[in-house]
């Protein structure tokens, strides 16, 4: 089954303690389709300005992307940019060109609204629901966000979590969403705002998902080295929705497996420069980090 991911389309321009790279291919959409495209087949939503490098689409098609929802507007492509310290864990923005995603309204083509299964990657959660707003009854709907919301736009978060299965936050998000540091302690408090299935993702020390099954916990895959996490997250989900996409049963029998799948979809990311590395791995390559990921986490 298909996956329609809605997002940001960027360019982003990444500084670390070792490195300075510019205008690369980014976005919380770039990065969640192609983690999904692995998986099943994706329909990417989004919007970029005349600005963007004709080799970026190419990189889409690469990965079986249908572009039909991705509008070219005159204009700037969205322009992040952002900072590591030396031990990578903290960043901060450095700019954000908002460029035509100012304007942006996204809109779906008739035949993407049956869609199955539908990612709201990290965006404005007004556009979040203008999507889910033209979709037709999905099978299951996965929603991811940022501080920058908690703090701007509460009131449309919220309201949008009241129409999502699964919300996917990280730590430090939950704990000033809910007021609760504890993240076990935090999770009853998240279902109460409406999703069904809950994921808060912990960065190197993995995710926990709470879900009417129970609880999970799937680790992170261990890396030596870290180049450059930008977008992890984002790999996470899509990994995670295209894993769940192309699984045969239910969601339930399957949401572990896919954090698994996620969490080593999102370990390639981080051992390149934005989708540099992402780019470049193959489906056995994800399938033999599953296994070992198994190896050290059985007991
Ligand atoms: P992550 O590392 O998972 O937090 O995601 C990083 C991605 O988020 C980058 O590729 C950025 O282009 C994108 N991004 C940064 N700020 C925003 C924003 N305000 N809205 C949407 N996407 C953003």
């Amino acid at each position: 089954m298909s996956v329609l991911i809605v997002g940001s389309t960027a360019l982003d321009s990444i500084k670390t303690s070792k490195a300075e790279k510019p205008r690369l291919l980014g976005g919380s959409a770039s990065h969640a389709a192609v983690a999904a495209s692995f998986f099943a087949p994706v329909r990417l939503i989004g919007v970029v300005g005349e600005d963007f490098p004709k080799r970026y689409v190419q990189l889409y098609r690469k990965h079986g992307l249908d572009l039909a929802g991705l509008q070219i507007k005159p204009g700037k492509t969205f322009h992040w940019a952002g900072e590591y310290e030396a031990n990578m864990n903290r960043r901060r923005t450095l700019s954000t060109e908002l460029g035509v995603f100012e304007t942006f309204s996204p809109e779906l083509p008739p035949a993407f609204r049956d869609t199955p299964f539908v990612l709201l990657a990290n965006i404005a959660p007004a556009l979040q629901s203008h999507v889910l707003d033209q979709m037709r009854r999905p099978k299951f709907v996965a929603a991811d966000t940022m501080d920058l919301w908690l703090n701007i736009a509460l009131k449309d978060l919220l309201s949008l979590l009241k129409r999502v299965d699964l919300f996917i936050l990280n730590d430090g998000e939950a704990q000033q969403l809910v007021q609760e540091d504890n993240v076990i302690a935090a999770l009853p408090k998240l279902h109460r705002l409406g999703p069904r299935y809950v994921i808060i993702k912990k960065g190197e020390h993995g995710s926990i998902l709470s879900s009417p099954q129970g609880t999970f916990i799937a680790p992170a895959y261990p890396l030596k080295k870290l180049v450059d996490p930008t977008g992890a997250g984002d790999s996470f989900a899509g990994g995670l929705m295209g894993y769940l996409a192309s699984a045969k049963g239910s969601v339930d029998a399957n949401l572990r497996r896919a954090m698994v799948y996620g969490s080593v979809t999102a370990s390639f990311c981080c051992e390149g420069f934005g989708l540099n590395r992402t780019t470049k791995i193959t489906r056995a390559a994800i399938e033999a980090r599953v296994k070992e990921l198994e190896k050290l986490t059985k007991f």
